[in-house]
């Protein structure tokens, strides 16, 4: 047993000195969260939760995977930072994993620190690459906060206060083809869009959006953005969310779960672009050696236990059991893999407080929508545990 097991925290201290220095900028939840194994994590005060939020979308080998604990001790006593105006052993293998992974010839890599940045990163490369300036996004879109990002992300809510924004990046909506011919122009770099939109509520584009955008793209020589920080690595029951629709990006953003938890942000990109000319982008901490070598470990551990055919198979009976319950509070079930949206006709806030009332972590996406996005390891024992208590959740809103 390990020390933070044993000991019980203050859990009111930690609330109190946390609320007292925190940016507020995040609504936050009262429970301390000091440990996790698997799919479970534990609060100050000793009591465990079933983590279907994966912080949020990150934990995909869960939390405390043994095999990662092991590479990230390794290289921490080994070597930590080294930037990249040096050659690095575990980056050169990172690379040569990640690259066999992904379809066409997505092989060139910026490494970065989170979604956001590798968002930042991918406009900047579309403009060099294009030296065209414009970005289209879609309506309902996330891409992150940093301002580059939120310029392409569309909710008010997220922007409001921080104008100007980055000009020359224009909003359609999804999944709406003819709206995204109408807008691009000479001046298109790119389209950037999400292949689910995750905080909007678990959004799937249509196969056929997809591969017309690819076309329209192609005609105008526009590149095509997909923002996988959310369905990526195995999320969706594919490596990558694209797979599902046969459609290969000019530029690929990827984040949360690609290092096991540990912060790292990536933009792919077609290497018959070329590279960025020297000094034109950089990052301190992208790319060092205690990243990649957590990467490194979560791609063999995924492809070791399967865990994106996992993500589809636990997937496909989520969804089924999920739709066969009819509830007048529930709207629609949607999603892939394990990435699941429950569409609610009333706010998700008091249903995320009593799910965590009974152990359960889940998360919003936006004001209506239950999402799900369970480790990929999670065992289908969890999985039945976890709907009978959404499903006696919701039914009991009712009566409140
Ligand atoms: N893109 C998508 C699709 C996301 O879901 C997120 C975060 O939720 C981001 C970008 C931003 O990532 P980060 O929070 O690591 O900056």
């Amino acid at each position: 047993m390990d020390s933070i097991h044993e000991t019980v925290i203050d859990q009111a201290n930690i609330l109190s000195v946390e609320d007292d220095h925190t940016s507020g900028a995040y609504p936050k939840r009262p429970a301390a969260i000091v440990r996790g194994e698997g799919v479970h994590l534990w609060d100050a005060e000793g009591r465990r939760y079933l983590d279907l939020t994966s912080g949020q979308g990150v934990a995909l080998l869960g939390h405390t995977h043994p095999e990662l604990v092991k590479a990230v001790q390794e290289q921490a006593a080994r070597l930590i930072t080294c930037p990249e105006i040096f050659y690095n052993d575990l980056r050169q293998a990172f690379y040569e994993d990640l690259a066999e992974k992904l379809p066409g010839n997505l092989s060139r890599f910026f490494l970065c620190n989170s979604g956001a940045e590798a968002i930042e990163g991918a406009i900047k490369i579309a403009r060099l690459f294009t030296e065209r300036t414009q970005v289209i996004s879609t309506r309902g879109g996330f891409h992150g906060r940093t301002l580059g990002a939120l310029s392409a992300t569309w909710n008010p809510r997220y922007r409001k206060g921080f104008d100007p924004l980055l000009p020359d990046i224009q909003h359609v909506p999804f999944n709406d083809l003819e709206a995204m011919q109408s807008a691009i122009s000479e001046k298109t770099a790119a389209v950037l869009l999400e292949v689910i939109q995750g905080e909007n509520g678990v959004i799937p584009c249509s196969t056929e959006y997809m591969q017309n955008l690819r076309r329209l793209c192609d005609q105008h020589g526009v590149l095509l953005i997909l923002d996988e920080v959310q369905t990526g690595l195995g999320r969706t029951g594919r490596w990558f969310a694209c797979l599902q629709h046969e459609v290969t990006p000019n530029i690929l953003c990827l984040g949360k779960g690609i290092a096991g938890g540990l912060p790292m942000g990536v933009v792919v990109w077609d290497r018959s672009l070329g590279t960025l000319p020297s000094g034109s982008h950089g990052s301190t901490f992208g790319g060092n050696p205690l990243v990649c070598a957590a990467a490194r470990a979560t791609l063999r551990i995924l492809e070791e236990e399967q865990l994106p055919q996992a993500a589809a198979s636990n997937g496909e009976t989520l969804l089924e059991e999920l739709r066969g319950f009819h509830h007048p509070l529930l709207r629609e079930v949607r999603g892939a893999g394990l990435m699941i949206g429950l569409e609610l006709r009333q706010r998700v806030t008091p249903v995320l407080k009593k799910l965590m009332s009974q152990g359960i972590l889940a998360l919003p996406a936006g004001p209506t929508v239950l999402r799900l996005l369970p480790p990929l390891i999670i065992a289908r024992k969890d999985l039945e545990f976890a709907t009978e208590e959404i499903i006696r959740t919701i039914e009991e809103m009712e009566n409140d």
